[in-house]
């Protein structure tokens, strides 16, 4: 038989259009970056570019945990030997930045969906230090596979740059959290 039977084609096509929503799933278009006309300064955590986390002199890398700093050093070291570059979006963040970003996020979209994204001060992982937000996507993919190495673990499935020290060098990562109004 040179021709495939009708039903497995129609089963193809349901593939298909599994993988494309799962690509749409994978590439969330949102990412934690406060206004150009926030008010947000250097001194809050805010960012008005990516920067490498080597650099100095900016409180969002300079106010991380030092050994989530040390590790995603570490991590970039090694993904620039893969020809990755990794950059830090978003990271250490006051408290008045981290609410902010909640407001924005409550003023698009409602506070139902603004939770699953945004966390409040008291809860966020940047407030204290301990969380960043990676890129590009390329950055992302690179610590989704190789992170663990580091101690470095995707946190929440609807947050592919976001990552924090949540294992133990070499050990697997813990299940993610569907998102930040999780846990
Ligand atoms: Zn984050």
């Amino acid at each position: 038989m040179s021709c495939p039977p009708p039903r497995r084609s129609l089963s193809m096509r349901a593939g298909v259009g599994i993988a494309a929503a799962a690509l749409l799933t994978a590439v969330p278009a949102y990412t934690e970056i406060a206004s150009a006309d926030s008010g947000l300064t250097a001194s809050d955590g805010a960012l008005d570019r990516p920067v490498s986390p080597f650099g100095e002199g900016h409180p969002a890398v300079d106010n991380l945990d030092p050994d989530l700093r040390e590790a995603i050093r570490h991590a970039a070291t090694d993904a620039r030997r893969d020809g990755v570059e990794v950059l830090i979006n978003s990271g250490w963040r006051s408290r008045s930045h981290q609410q902010h970003l909640l407001d924005e996020a409550v003023a698009e979209d409602g506070p139902e969906e603004a939770a699953r994204r945004v966390n409040t001060p008291d809860r966020s992982t940047h407030v204290t230090g301990k969380a960043i937000d990676v890129g590009p996507q390329r950055a992302d993919r690179w610590l989704q596979r190789n992170g663990a190495a580091y101690g470095l673990c995707q946190v929440y499935a609807n947050e592919i740059w976001h990552f924090e020290l949540t294992t133990v060098p070499g050990r697997p990562c813990p299940p993610q959290l569907p998102d930040a109004s999780a846990g």
